[in-house]
């Protein structure tokens, strides 16, 4: 495993971590005067400045991207809004490969509204994927399925585990052609027992894109905003990046903190210092 000891060139910060208060280019200065080399810029941060001066200046400061956040929940669209989902990210898709990012994240949607049927959902997820990686190959950048923690099916994403997500990449491109993977969240899979045989499967067939750390509080008092800062909370982050980078990863650590109640409050260059502190520490 990677030692992150002074390599902060290896990390990256999710700009939801700094709770969406700056403005896209004050929060890349931020990050970079940090000293990360990675940043996973939010699209509607992107969307209020101009795309052409965000890339100018992710290029000057050196930052490069761990991925684009991220799609629309097109699965959970009615039928209707479906078609309209698939433009609206592949506008995305183009934005992302304007900001030289290698890759779209996919966070695909849960039920539609009214709808029971989870297996429904899970068809146009992969039916949604399949339209927009065929546009994104023609366009140059990655998509990257993301499966969320199983408490979000409803809402925010039908696909939950990392394996499930897998056999999506195996659905459409069964041959691993490129541009097709997954990421890892430890907040959406350290509970599931058979993450390492997940992990080392998506190792085997070359998906894992990108690898994103908090943790989990214990309680938790909020279903989205209530993440915790590494090292204050359960999961075995260590023990976990140990296994992705035994598969094969190599890119960056993603921090990806949603947390109103305490890091949201904090100035930004505190949160950030925590953040290198605890990447060299506890991850
Ligand atoms: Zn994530």
């Amino acid at each position: 495993m990677r030692d992150l000891h002074q390599r902060l060139d290896l990390c990256s910060i999710n700009t939801a971590t700094l709770g969406h208060r700056l403005s896209i280019h004050d929060t890349l200065d931020a990050v970079a005067r940090s000293g990360f080399g990675f940043v996973a810029p939010w699209r509607k941060e992107v969307e209020a400045a101009n795309l052409r001066d965000v890339a100018r200046q992710l290029r000057a400061l050196g930052l490069r991207l761990s991925g684009y956040v991220r799609s629309t929940f097109f699965a959970g669209s009615s039928p209707e809004q479906f078609a309209a989902h698939i433009e609206d990210n592949q506008r995305a898709l183009d934005q992302a490969a304007e900001l030289g990012a290698p890759s779209l994240i996919v966070v695909g949607g849960g039920l539609p509204p009214g709808t029971r049927s989870l297996a429904d959902a899970r068809a146009r997820y992969l039916e949604g994927v399949a339209r927009l990686w065929e546009y994104a190959r023609s366009v140059g950048v990655g998509i990257t399925l993301e499966p969320l923690h199983p408490m979000y099916a409803a809402e925010r994403s039908c696909v939950v585990t990392l394996d499930e997500a897998l056999d999506i990449c195996h659905a459409v491109d069964p041959g691993q052609t490129g541009g097709l993977g997954i990421a890892v969240d430890v907040y959406h899979c350290w509970w599931d027992r058979h993450l390492t045989s997940h992990i080392e499967r998506a190792g085997r067939e070359r998906r894992i894109d990108a690898f994103h750390v908090s943790d989990w509080l214990s309680p938790t008092r909020d279903m989205l905003l209530d993440r915790g800062m590494m090292g204050d909370g359960v999961i075995d982050l260590k023990g976990i990046r140990a296994q992705v980078e035994a598969a094969g990863y190599a890119g960056a650590v993603e921090v990806e903190i949603f947390s109103q109640s305490n890091w949201w409050q904090r100035d930004a260059q505190e949160t950030l210092q925590v953040c290198a502190d605890r990447l060299q520490t506890v991850c």
